[in-house]
């Protein structure tokens, strides 16, 4: 952290000592302050005290710094001088607002003081001055009210009841309707509530004490609970601090030739370029925000205000113009003139994001480079998923049950099922169903899809459930802890309140929140300026953007989401889907020799092979990894005594035998055991017939006319010489196909790099895989030694600022650059070494976020891969790295010749990595 000596910095008269300086040091607010100075709009003068301070004012043990006073009272007199007033003078007071600002907005989380100066003295001095006692005395009940509220945290309703009751004594409606001696006497109700909640001590009349006091406030409102909160919720991470911002109030509250506003350059729910807002007449800012009461529309400012509207559109064009982009603003006006309080570039909805940023590109206003770093993939997230219906909101409280972790967003509602086979079912008998398990298995993955939602009691953000639920951009809330499920009994008690199979039940994925009952939803409506957009993203980006898909249905989907081939088809998956393909791959597990093993293989043949064909048209000519078996036999095996019987009977072994073979199949780590290529050095037989159903399926593809371009990929490769073993076979295999049909086909076999010892000896592995595709959900569980299925239960402490704070973010969302992508880059490179074209990718869930897609851009991958519904956000993202280089790199020469007084060198442009 800077430990800056210059903490304060000044404002006005049309100038700013920070202007230029970032919002990290003077935080959103100030920084939109000195800019407003600075380019001439009326902005009552003021300082900002950076959020260094705030940061250093915590390493303090919540003390000021030295010097810090010093700096303050100095910049204090420069604001007497700007504005003819004396602070704490008897006759013309000056009175100032102290109100944070954080480099982030985060609204309604953080203090503001109005007011601030007003003691019993100047009060009457004011009032005097202004020959307007009514708004001096409203100037300060208001004071002493937030003072008491934000700075001391006495509680507010005590004080909104006084207001209310001496409304009722003088018979009025409304907060102007009350006199001046009304306010004077609440003042004083006021002040006494204050003494006797603190313990005697009056309210202080001093000025520089209140002010002291206000900043320790705004500091101490940055580590607030739900400051806190919010920025664990929005994901912010990288601040450390607010600013304060001390400014000369100018008062919307002088009466009806006075008033207030907030207000937006577009329209922030629809994007519309229409000016939009509310504002107040005779009020104050807060009373617009805390909604006290109805505002008027801000068109309505023309009416009451005719001048000042005037200048206010005059300010929304020249604002706009300057940022180029919407901006929120907040002004008063008093005695008919327009003061700017703060602008700064407005939340938006998604659909609102993408109309504002492509708007902007038709009126010349931004480039598409720049649109496209408008968006973020949260915006995009948020386009898809279906939402509970603003006419339910209201029943929220009352039907919320508790929640969990929140791992893919989207709402869903239905009735509860507690196993895949009666989720199967209902959804077959036209129910709607939330699945609710413990956790989820590949067996689950039948009822999964049946589902409108998925709700397990364990399990994290990259669990079975959330990984199949995101690839399908299911609803699905997962660790939800408080869930006590008992599935013989086909119920479930969540806070001693009991629910069966078939109640109703509504998820919001979003936030993880959990609903009895059946909540209306809404399906999302795609804005024409979404696909805009996201072409442009395309001419953009140099990297291809694949999906994880495993089915036709899948591919379809990931297509019309913009994917260019399939990255990974997890063919485990293709097992799942009907009750003869389960017993197909049951038979062959519980085979104790090739040949009844190869007999159960031939029965999966022709599904596979159909599978495989489905996908090859859905993807037409575009390339399709597809990755033979993976996971551990046991998964597959029957998991009670009727399946036991059911498999018996299909392959006439006793049940005994069967559940011998369950027995044996049973490892106590199966995440490092007999899983991924290790099934195919055992039982060659399994990968013959997957090879076989892929290039099958490839030859009839092409023999109908369809380009197919598959690459066959082996799994959790920790060996060269293993690698080598199965390449050579599915070879043979494959060759033998391609002859035999006088094919053209083509293929490639690779392999996925999931286990460090392979990155390691990557230069080894290359000799004989044509591309490897970094499978980072297993790399960054045996890198890190953490079971990507059980470090849910600890992981949320080690990225909780207030807690451990390890690190940033969960690795298994987010690439651990630091260890696990030194992995990466020693797999590229070394792989490079040996096979300089070498196809290289991303298909574990980091494919689809936003930062390890650019790590990926950023260290010469080919494409990446991720699940349908993420594909726009990687699209993006290889866009934004691209737009992002381009600006770094025209800054470098220019920063490096002034740095060494001569030109660089120049460097070959990368070749296009499509
Ligand atoms: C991976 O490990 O990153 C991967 C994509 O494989 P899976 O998630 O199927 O283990
Ligand atoms: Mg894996």
């Amino acid at each position: 952290m800077a430990t800056k000596s210059k903490r304060v910095y000044f404002f006005g008269n049309g100038k700013a000592e920070g202007r230029g300086l970032p919002k990290e040091v003077l935080g959103g607010k100030g920084q939109g302050l000195a800019e407003m100075s600075s380019i001439g709009l009326p902005v009552p003068a003021g300082f900002t005290i950076t959020v260094d301070t705030c940061a250093l004012y915590y390493e303090l043990g919540r003390k000021f710094p030295k010097d810090f006073e010093a700096e303050v009272k100095d910049n204090l007199k420069k604001l007497e001088k700007a504005t003819g007033k004396k602070f704490g003078d008897v006759k013309n007071p000056l009175l100032v607002s102290v109100r944070s600002g954080a480099a982030r907005s985060m609204p309604g989380m953080m203090e503001t003081i109005l007011n601030l100066g007003l003691n019993d003295v100047s009060v009457a001095g004011l009032a005097a001055n202004t020959k307007n006692p009514r708004f001096a005395y409203d100037a300060y009940r208001r004071f002493i009210q937030m003072y008491s509220t934000t700075a001391m945290g006495l509680s507010k309703e005590p004080m909104e009841e006084m207001l209310t009751e001496m409304k009722k004594k003088a018979g009025v409606k409304t907060d102007p309707e009350l006199s001046a001696d009304h306010l004077k006497q609440l003042c004083e109700e006021f002040k006494a509530y204050y003494k006797k909640n603190m313990g005697g001590k009056p309210f202080p009349q001093e000025p520089m004490d209140q002010l002291w006091g206000a900043v320790k406030a705004v500091f101490g409102s940055w580590m607030a609970e739900k400051a806190v909160t919010y920025r664990r919720v929005e994901k912010i991470t990288d601040l450390h601090g607010t600013a304060v911002n001390v400014q000369e109030m100018v008062f919307g509250n002088t009466g009806d030739n006075s008033g207030t506003g907030v207000c937006f350059t577009r329209d922030p729910s629809t994007g519309k370029n229409v000016f939009f807002g509310d504002c107040l007449i005779n009020a104050q800012g807060e009373d617009v925000v805390a909604g006290i009461r109805t505002p008027l529309k801000l068109s309505d400012l023309g009416k009451y205000l005719p001048a000042a509207w005037k200048q206010l559109q005059n300010v929304r064009t020249q604002l706009e113009k300057h940022y180029k982009d919407m901006q929120d603003m907040e002004f008063t006006v008093e005695n008919e003139k327009l003061f700017m309080l703060q602008c700064r570039t407005g939340k938006r909805t998604p659909a609102a994001a993408f109309k504002i940023a492509v708007d902007m590109v038709k009126e010349k206003l931004i480039t598409k480079e720049e649109a496209v770093t408008r968006i973020t993939p949260e915006d995009i997230e948020r386009m898809f998923y279906p939402v509970i219906a603003e006419t339910d909101k209201k029943k929220l409280e009352s039907s919320f049950v508790g929640e969990g972790i929140n791992a893919v967003p989207g709402a869903a509602a239905g009735q509860i099922m507690f196993t895949a086979e009666a989720a199967e079912a209902a959804y077959t008998a036209g129910k709607k169903v939330i699945l609710v398990r413990k956790e989820t298995s590949p067996e689950d993955v039948g009822g999964m899809h049946a589902a409108q939602g998925i709700l397990t009691a364990t399990g994290g953000k990259t669990s079975h459930a959330a990984v199949v639920a995101r690839g399908w951009g299911k609803c699905c809330i997962v660790g939800a802890d408080i869930l006590d499920i008992n599935v013989e009994k086909k119920q479930m008690v969540v806070k001693g309140k009991t629910y069966k199979e078939g109640d109703w039940l509504t998820l919001d994925g979003s936030s993880g929140a959990i609903y009895s009952g059946q909540l209306t939803l809404k399906d999302p409506v795609l804005p024409p300026e979404y696909k805009t957009l996201m072409g442009w993203c395309d001419e953009i980006r140099k990297l291809n953007v694949r999906t994880n898909a495993d089915s036709p249905a899948d591919a379809r989907k990931a297509v019309e989401m913009g994917a260019e081939g399939i990255g990974l088809c997890r063919t485990e998956h293709m097992f799942f889907e009907g009750r003869e393909r389960q017993l197909a791959i049951q038979s062959m597990i519980v085979a104790d020799n090739t040949d009844d093993r190869e007999k159960a293989l031939s029965k999966l043949l022709p599904y596979q092979r159909k599978d495989f064909e489905g996908i090859f048209d859905a993807m037409d000519g575009k390339p399709v990894t597809i990755r033979l078996i993976d996971p551990p036999l046991h998964e597959f095996t029957p998991k009670d005594d009727a399946g036991v019987k059911e498999l018996s009977k299909v392959t006439g072994l006793s049940p005994d035998r069967i559940a011998a073979r369950i027995d044996q199949l049973h490892e106590s780590n199966p995440m490092l055991g007999h899983r991924g290529c290790r099934l195919c050095i055992t039982y060659p037989e399994i990968l013959d017939m997957q090879v076989r159903a892929i290039i099958e399926a490839a030859v009839l593809c092409a023999k109908r006319g369809k380009k197919v371009f598959p690459e066959i990929m082996i799994p959790l490769t920790m060996a060269s010489k293993e690698f080598f073993i199965l390449e050579k076979r599915a070879r043979a295999v494959a060759d033998a196909i391609v002859k035999d049909a006088k094919s053209k086909v083509k293929y490639l076999i690779g392999t996925m790099m999931e286990i460090p010892r392979a990155t390691l000896i990557a230069d080894k592995i290359a000799e004989k895989a044509e591309f490897f595709s970094f499978g980072t959900n297993d790399l960054t569980q045996m890198t890190m030694g953490l079971s990507r299925d059980d470090a849910g239960r600890f992981l949320p402490e080690y990225v909780d600022e207030k807690k451990a704070g390890v690190f940033k973010a969960d690795p298994f969302q987010v690439l651990d650059q630091e260890g696990v992508g030194q992995l990466v880059k020693l797999g590229i490179e070394k792989g490079r070494s040996t096979r300089p074209n070498l196809k290289i990718g991303i298909c574990g869930e980091h494919g689809g976020e936003l930062s390890s897609v650019k790590f990926c851009c950023a260290n010469g991958m080919n494409y990446v891969s991720c699940s349908p519904y993420r594909v726009p956000i990687a699209r993006l993202a290889c866009a934004q790295f691209e737009v992002e280089a381009k600006k770094a790199k025209k800054a470098a020469p220019a920063k490096k010749t002034a740095m060494m007084k001569k030109a660089p060198a120049k460097k070959k442009a990368p070749a296009k990595r499509k």
